[in-house]
């Protein structure tokens, strides 16, 4: 079963105690579990949680103030599971009930007990009695504090992020820097390639002045390829086109197909731009950056020659 958990932090910006407890209740369901971190505050903690197998860091200019409806509409997105669950906190209470209601699934509000069923115990009556129910997924659960064990420290787990901030010059700035971190940009083996979503064969033109900027390749999805004669063959990578690993993959206007994911998901790191926050490719892009490429691209260039510069 997938579970995606809605993270919170405590006041210091630290990981709210809660947050290992839910990954318990996940792991007691058999869960694979996946942390959604909003304005990816206690990323690194969230990750190092046993039992986690991916961190998602939602980052955005939403998240600077408290506003339900604006971090349910950023993270709801992101969520691709059978069953949510949030602390019984003020926010995750309130967070969770806003998505739940977005995505048309049952909320159970206040759970002290989970059970695989999925049979849910929580008090009723001002605790005066004790309800169990029945739940079939996908549906959300917030969890009282303290109601499983902690999850212990140990994890490792994979962390992604996506930025949908609205000026999105902070996204590619933070996604280069995020990229310069793990590898020399100006010496990196780079490929950037476009997708469907470049619209038109000739506005792969932009792809080719970054890919001489910077020395990369320009490479292309299968429907690119296939829908534009000017695109050819050669350049798809993919299940059915070239395997490629290169140091950083740029992946512009593509979903992210399952047949594309096999040619390019082994690179060392991968940056995606899809206006799309619902695009797969931000599941295996280490930074997701949601706009689209005629406002990135050229943020993109001027931030590379700023760098190169340098
Ligand atoms: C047997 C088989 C083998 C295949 N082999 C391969 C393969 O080797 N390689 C491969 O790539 N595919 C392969 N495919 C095809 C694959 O299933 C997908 O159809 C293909 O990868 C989709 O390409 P795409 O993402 O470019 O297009 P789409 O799926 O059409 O996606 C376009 C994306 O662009 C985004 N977008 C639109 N406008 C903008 C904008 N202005 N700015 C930013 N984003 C925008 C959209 O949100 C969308 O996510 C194979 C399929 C089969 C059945």
């Amino acid at each position: 079963m997938e579970v995606a958990i809605i993270s919170e932090s405590s006041e210091d910006g630290s990981l709210n105690p809660a947050i290992p407890q839910l990954v318990s209740a996940s792991s007691s369901l058999g869960g694979n579990c996946t942390i959604i971190c909003p304005g990816g505050m206690g990323v690194e903690e969230a990750a190092s949680i046993s039992g986690v197998s991916k961190v998602i860091s939602v980052e955005g200019d939403c998240f600077e103030t408290y506003d339900c409806a604006a971090w349910s509409e950023a993270i709801s997105p992101l969520i691709d599971g059978d069953l949510l669950l949030a602390s019984s906190s003020l926010v995750g209470g309130e967070v969770a009930s806003f998505i739940a209601a977005k995505m048309g699934m049952p909320i159970i509000q206040d759970a002290t007990g989970i059970e695989s069923g999925i049979s849910v115990t929580r008090p009723i009556y001002s605790g005066k009695a004790i309800e169990k129910s029945k739940v079939s997924v996908p549906c959300a659960i917030t969890v009282r504090a303290n109601s499983f064990d902690v999850s212990p420290q140990g994890g490792d787990a994979e962390i992604v992020t996506v930025n949908q901030s609205s000026d999105v010059s902070v996204a590619v700035i933070k996604a280069l820097s995020e990229a310069g971190e793990k590898l020399d940009v100006s010496e990196a083996d780079i490929i950037i390639s476009g997708g469907r979503g470049m619209g038109d064969p000739t506005n792969f033109s932009e792809l080719f002045e970054i890919a001489d900027l910077v020395g990369a390749a320009v490479g292309a999805s299968r429907a690119a390829v296939d829908t534009w004669d000017e695109i050819p063959h050669s350049m798809q990578v993919g299940q059915t086109g070239k395997t490629v690993t290169p140091n950083l993959y740029i992946a512009v206007g593509i979903s992210g197909a399952i047949q594309h994911l096999a040619g390019m998901r082994t690179s060392k790191y991968i940056v995606a731009i899809n206006k799309d926050p619902e695009a797969p490719i931000f599941g295996v892009a280490d930074y997701g950056i949601v706009a689209s490429w005629e406002d990135a691209l050229p943020v993109l260039k001027r931030e590379l020659t700023a760098l190169l510069s340098n």
